[in-house]
């Protein structure tokens, strides 16, 4: 397994290290995965972004669970998998502790339609309640966050990011931190943001459509 790694491999670490110059995935936190011909490949538990190879990447089924032996995948691949089984439209999944999108988790608030790119997330960005990271309830939790949407934020934890393509998946991650960001700015300018509505974001949207037509 892992000494075939595809191609995609070499994609995964190269996001997955843009992610971590960036400083939206601190201390190792964050996984980066996209599908692959046996399922999906996920980045591994524990080796720093820097040191990654494509052999520590761990290539593993929809609806499964790692081998017993071999390289560990990330603590999240639940979460992954889950997201993969109900959304035909995510090829990868990115999933960061950036931190002013967790400032906004940790504080129980999603992000309201107040700029125009938060269409590439397809919408309003829900915060979804708390779960332990890892398991389960987390990958459901998840699975609800995205329902007609890109991307979620978890309660107290952090972005998860879904696209066409890992670039995709990628772009709307670091466009979850830029709109979280403009909006703790204007909370704590004491702002109120001025919302699109409905129709504006439905246009938006649609201009949008080359990021891949969003499963609703
Ligand atoms: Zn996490």
């Amino acid at each position: 397994m892992s000494n075939t790694v595809p191609r995609p491999g070499a994609a995964i670490i190269a996001v997955s290290q843009s992610l971590d110059a960036a400083g939206l995935v601190p201390n190792k936190s964050g996984n980066v995965s996209c599908r692959s011909a046996g399922g999906f490949l996920i980045t591994p538990a524990g080796v720093p972004y820097r040191d990654l190879v494509p052999g520590d990447l761990v290539e593993l089924p929809v609806t499964g669970k790692p081998a017993a032996s071999g390289p560990r995948p990330s603590s999240e691949w639940r979460m992954h998998a889950a997201i993969y089984a109900r959304r035909p439209d995510a090829a990868a999944i990115v999933h960061t502790h950036s931190p002013r999108a967790t400032a906004l988790a940790c504080a129980g608030r999603g992000i309201p339609p107040f700029h125009y790119m938060i269409a590439l997330a397809g919408g309003d960005i829900r915060c979804m309640p708390y779960a332990t990271f890892g398991t389960a309830e987390l990958a459901a939790t998840a699975v609800r966050g995205l329902e007609g949407r890109r991307a979620t934020l978890l309660g107290n934890h952090g972005v998860i990011a879904i696209g066409g393509s890992l670039e995709d998946a990628h772009a709307v991650a670091v466009e979850v931190e830029n709109l979280a960001g403009e909006y703790l700015a204007m909370l704590s300018a004491g702002l109120e943001p001025q919302l699109l509505d409905d129709d504006e974001l439905a246009r938006v949207i649609d201009k949008f459509s080359d990021y891949g037509r969003l499963k609703r």
